[in-house]
């Protein structure tokens, strides 16, 4: 941002904001049912979207009525890791029944969000999550989101020890202003995090991170290791890769500038997989974070939020120029990376011994969604189990959900449980349902052009039929579905992923690796909802001639290239 450009709107709410407050807490007591623009925009720093629910709108303008929008609002943990315990857990889901819409929903970052609570509740809603030791603050806004670190337990092993680092970089970069205390808790500390307790520098307009006007845009921090990229590693504006020697943790690559917002029809903007710029040491991880999200605060841009993200700062002014800047701020130089990259990507689904003599159950969810309907009572089999036996609860950015800490003489127990309610064991998945991701998209994101959760399991079960009518249902493929451009479900590393573009229209992208180290290239532009598996068809037969032994479907498509594929197909771009 050059310096004399303006600032963007949003800046100067941040920047007015007195560490966050504005008029938040009259907002609340007015009760409105809503807030302003501003107070909304504040509100995600918070943990919340103002939301409408979109079904209604629609439901609203075809009875000609001039009502006020149906505002709702989504309330969104902030899980480093994904970690709760089952008391943690059995709080989350009953607070989904009294103030949300009965649901649970596992993100993509390893949180849970509420959807459809009322403005009413959200003080309740939000001091009940605090109650259980869990916060919403920096689950949402331009701070660093959620850190995502593998979940799967392994007691005395390097999964534990890398997730303990993540969850105490993302206490260190919890915003410390006491705005969420004095709002949502009448004043009273929040347990878990630097931030709580009113935390160094807790004062209004001190924040010793963020400053005042906090960062340009949101911040994603993902830990992987190179054996296991279930957290999309180069997804993310910054990344720590594993180094390790043997079972001993040597320290982290260090990734930066990934990010996966787009939108349409703006070629100046575009997803971007994070470039390895440094090896930091394992004690060294929250100082080179820091000195990271300084960066980003003061040289990102501030006038545009389309260019805001740190992808567009690194490709504006260069690695090298970034480096620079990273090791001006530590006051030193770093190691190169090391020659360490992804080679697999696990999803824990299944029975897996958690190395302590316990094992942990990974659980399909599909599309993180975690609901009772009449075929499959999954909301209530998983809290029956969580009840009966304590266990721990872990979420993955797969979407999925692992029961932990269990003893190899409850499995049948929890199987029959499970059973009892409908859920069927992973075995019984296709590999295409299997990974599956969807964003929610509509009826509740106000971003949202076309269907995704809603629309993707019915894709998939035509998709299902296709690859077994053709012979390839052995083909291992991410497919993903997203509402919008923005890349919620990250919808550009995947083998085949469907971006709305309009109600019932998407742009289809093939080509992106299952270990999220490729992106995605545009094969087909505005198909129809009802045409997509027909649209892709013709790649699957493809795959089943020519591909090579063991090879990926994405690893296919880009072998041949899209230009190639759509030979002979009438293909709209
Ligand atoms: Fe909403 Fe778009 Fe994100 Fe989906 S990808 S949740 S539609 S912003």
């Amino acid at each position: 941002m050059l310096p004399d450009e303006p600032l963007s709107p949003a800046e100067r709410v941040k920047e007015e904001s007195r560490g966050l407050r504005g008029d938040l807490a009259d907002q609340l007591a007015a009760g409105a049912g809503h807030f302003s623009e501003a107070g909304a925009q504040l509100l995600k720093f918070h943990g919340t979207y103002q939301q409408e629910d979109r079904d209604q709108r629609r439901e609203r303008r075809r009875g000609g009525t001039d009502a006020e929008p149906a505002h709702q609002f989504m309330v969104r943990c902030k899980l480093p890791g994904g970690v709760l315990t089952g008391r943690q857990y059995l709080v989350i889901d009953e607070l989904a029944e009294r103030y949300g819409n009965g649901t649970l929903r596992v993100t993509t970052r390893q949180g849970n969000q509420f959807h459809g609570v009322l403005q009413g509740d959200l003080k309740a809603t939000i001091r009940a999550v605090n109650d259980a030791l869990v916060t919403t603050l920096g689950a949402c806004g331009d701070v660093v989101r959620n850190v995502i670190s593998c979940p799967a337990p392994a007691v005395g092993g390097l999964r534990e020890e890398v997730l303990a680092i993540a969850r105490r970089l993302s206490d260190h970069l919890l915003p410390r202003t006491r705005a969420y205390h004095e709002i949502w808790l009448d004043g009273e500390p929040v347990t878990g995090g630097a931030g709580g307790a009113g935390g160094a520098g807790g004062t209004a307009g001190t924040e010793p991170i963020y400053g005042t006007r906090y960062l340009p845009r949101k911040f994603k921090v993902a830990f992987a290791f190179p054996d296991d990229n279930c957290c999309d590693v180069h997804s993310n504006d910054l990344g720590f890769l594993v180094v390790a020697a043997g079972d001993l943790l040597v320290g982290f690559n260090v990734l930066v500038g990934g990010g996966m917002g787009r939108t349409h029809g703006k070629e100046d903007t575009y997803p971007r997989l994070a470039d390895a710029v440094a090896f930091a040491r394992t004690h060294e991880v929250v100082e080179v974070a820091e000195a990271i999200v300084r960066v980003q605060r003061d040289h990102g841009n501030r006038g545009d939020r389309r260019h805001a993200r740190l992808k567009y700062l690194i490709d504006a002014r260069g690695l090298d120029w970034f480096r620079d800047q990273l090791e001006r701020e530590l006051r030193r130089p770093l190691p190169p990376p090391a020659p360490v990259d992804v080679t697999a990507i696990e999803d824990h689904l299944g029975w897996h011994d958690q190395g302590d003599g316990r094992l942990f159950l990974g659980v399909f969810i599909e599309n993180g969604r975690i609901r009772d309907d009449e075929s499959r009572r999954l909301r209530s089999g998983i809290r029956r189990v969580v009840e009966k036996l304590a266990s721990g609860v872990r979420l993955t950015p797969q979407q999925n959900l692992l029961l932990t800490d269990i003893a190899e003489r409850d499995r049948r127990l929890v199987e029959r449980i499970l059973d009892d309610h409908g859920v069927a064991p992973h075995g019984a998945l296709s590999t295409v349902r299997r990974w599956s991701l969807a964003c929610p998209a509509l009826p509740t994101c106000g971003l949202a052009l076309a269907e995704a959760e809603r629309a993707l399991p019915e894709v998939i079960t035509q998709l299902e039929r296709e690859l077994a009518e053709l012979g390839v249902a052995d083909a291992a493929l991410t497919v993903r579905m997203t509402g919008c451009p923005n890349g919620c479900a990250r919808p550009y590393t995947a083998d085949l992923a469907f971006v709305g573009r309009s109600l019932n229209k998407y742009a289809v992208f093939v080509g992106g690796s299952m270990l999220g180290t490729r992106l995605g290239s545009l094969y087909a532009d505005l198909v129809p909802r009802d045409r997509l598996v027909a649209a892709v068809r013709p790649l699957f037969e493809r795959y089943r001639d020519e591909r090579r032994p063991g090879e990926r479907f994405g690893d296919f498509c880009d072998r041949v290239g899209v230009d190639a594929l759509r030979a002979g197909h009438s293909v709209s771009v």
